[in-house]
């Protein structure tokens, strides 16, 4: 069998278009026009360019974009007074703090300090609290985890009572997808770097999501025949052919598992442009929620 793939390029698409016509209409009938503000402490070259990206699609879709790059050297003090400073701001939906943080700052500090309204990240524990409380739901929910989501949803893959096995347990992607899942009423199985027979526990899953950051490591035999496989991972391999010298590849061996998965997801070109897709999602509904048109 060869599996359908699932193109996050061309879901992300969409949603751009669906988040643009919305942002239009909220201009048009209410002047609003929604904010996302990105900061970012230092120089990190993979932080600058994925709040540049992050930048370039809020222009894309109509939303402005306040960005605010600090020196390296910026103190715990500085970052939390810009981060409170933003949330008094009317004009800023969404917050969004770039991980990591420089050694010396506190991430949970600076985290707790973005009001739970404007955490467009989904990071805010009340937040993560909410998405594992059974009756309750978050303001926000993490971008990579819904977007891993939104494509299952999006191919009318089915997740009520079915097996769900996720590879990975970080407070990123794989906690928050698990909860995600189990909020819809998928079976959830939570595997991590001390779990046994990884093989055999990734097998039974009708939906399998890999997120551990290690190159091609779900291979056929871990596959059921037909299953949803959702690649999250993001690593860099040595390849002499290519320009850079390198290629990025997911954690599944995508070659060998197409032939066995009923879908799945490329690597690069699956979950990654759904990250920011979700990330204007959240950001147009912050704004929508702070002038009373949505709970
Ligand atoms: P982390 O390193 O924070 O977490 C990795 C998880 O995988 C941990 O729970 C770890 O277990 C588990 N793990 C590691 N090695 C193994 C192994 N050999 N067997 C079983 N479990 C293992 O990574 P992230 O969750 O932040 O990211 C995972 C991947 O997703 C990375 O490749 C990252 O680049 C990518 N990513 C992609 C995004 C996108 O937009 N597409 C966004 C975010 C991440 P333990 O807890 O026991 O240590």
């Amino acid at each position: 069998m060869t599996a359908t793939l699932i193109d996050g390029n061309a879901v992300a698409a969409a949603i751009h278009g669906e988040i643009c016509a919305e942002v239009e209409e909220l201009k048009t009938k209410y002047g609003i026009v929604p904010g996302l503000a990105t900061v970012l402490v230092g120089t990190n070259p993979a932080s600058q360019f994925y709040v540049r990206s992050k930048q370039k699609k809020c222009g894309e879709v109509g939303i402005r974009s306040f960005g605010y790059d600090l020196p390296e050297t910026a103190t715990q003090e500085e970052v939390e007074g810009l981060v409170r400073e933003l949330g008094a701001n009317p004009e800023v939906h969404g917050i969004l703090v770039q991980l990591p943080l420089p050694r010396h700052l506190d991430e949970k500090r600076v985290l707790s300090a973005v009001p739970i309204e404007k955490d467009v990240d989904g990071f805010h524990p009340v937040n993560i609290g909410e998405l594992g409380m059974k009756g309750r739901e978050p303001k926000f929910v993490p971008c990579t985890p819904a977007g891993c989501i939104e494509l299952l949803d999006r191919y009318n893959i089915e997740i009520a009572g079915k097996e769900a096995v996720v590879l990975g347990r970080s407070n990123i992607v794989g906690l928050p997808v698990s909860m995600l899942l189990l909020k819809r009423d998928a079976t959830v199985t939570i595997c991590h770097s001390r779990s046994h027979d990884l093989p055999g526990i990734c097998r039974r899953a009708d939906i399998l999501i890999a997120a551990v950051g290690r190159p091609r490591m779900v291979k056929t035999d871990w596959v059921k025949p037909g299953a949803a496989i959702i690649d999250v991972g993001i690593n860099r391999v040595d390849d002499p052919t290519a320009k850079q010298g390198y290629r990025i590849v997911g954690d599944v061996d995508f070659e060998e598992v197409k032939e066995v998965a009923g879908y799945l997801t490329p690597v690069p070109g699956g979950v990654g442009p759904m990250t920011i897709a979700m990330l204007l999602k959240n950001t147009l509904t912050a704004a929508k929620r702070a002038a009373g048109l949505i709970p």
